[in-house]
């Protein structure tokens, strides 16, 4: 009887376990489990971020022409808030598409650095596109269309 060998680990896939196929490679299930993304969550955790993005976008007008003291004030401490919320997602967003740990705190890094973070998110969000529609899905300008997802 042939024995089946992970394209990912070379490593022999056992008798009692179950080969996989996975992108067109045979891998065992501990490979599949690491290297198969969960889609619906990269859609969801994505659509979380740009909606957070666009409420940030939409806070910094407000910003210049809402020119009262306190109401500049609040619209800061919401804006900082949003801009932590927005760093976590963004995380949790790297961590969904299984990025190596290293990359992820580099960019972490690069999220607190002026325009290099707008090149980032575009970047990444760029990244999180190509994934969901390489397994079909259809990306709209905010996500992935709502009915889409099941
Ligand atoms: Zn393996």
């Amino acid at each position: 009887m042939k024995v089946e060998i992970c394209d990912n680990c070379n490593r022999e896939i056992g008798l009692s376990e179950q080969a996989l196929v996975l992108d067109g490679r045979i891998v065992c299930e501990e490979c599949y489990a690491n290297l198969k993304f969960d889609y619906v969550a990269i859609a969801k955790i994505q659509q979380l971020f740009l909606f957070l993005l666009l409420v940030e976008l939409i806070i910094l007008p407000l910003l210049i022409f809402l020119s009262k003291a306190c109401v500049q004030a609040l619209l800061v401490i919401i804006w900082g808030l949003i801009g932590w919320l927005l760093l976590f997602v963004f995380i949790a967003l790297m961590r969904a598409m299984k990025l190596r740990i290293r990359v992820i705190f580099l960019y972490i890094i690069g999220f607190f650095i002026p325009i290099v973070n707008i090149i980032l998110w575009i970047y990444i969000n760029y990244r999180a596109i190509k994934i969901l529609q390489a397994v079909g899905y259809r990306v709209g300008l905010m996500g992935v269309k709502y009915r889409d997802l099941r």
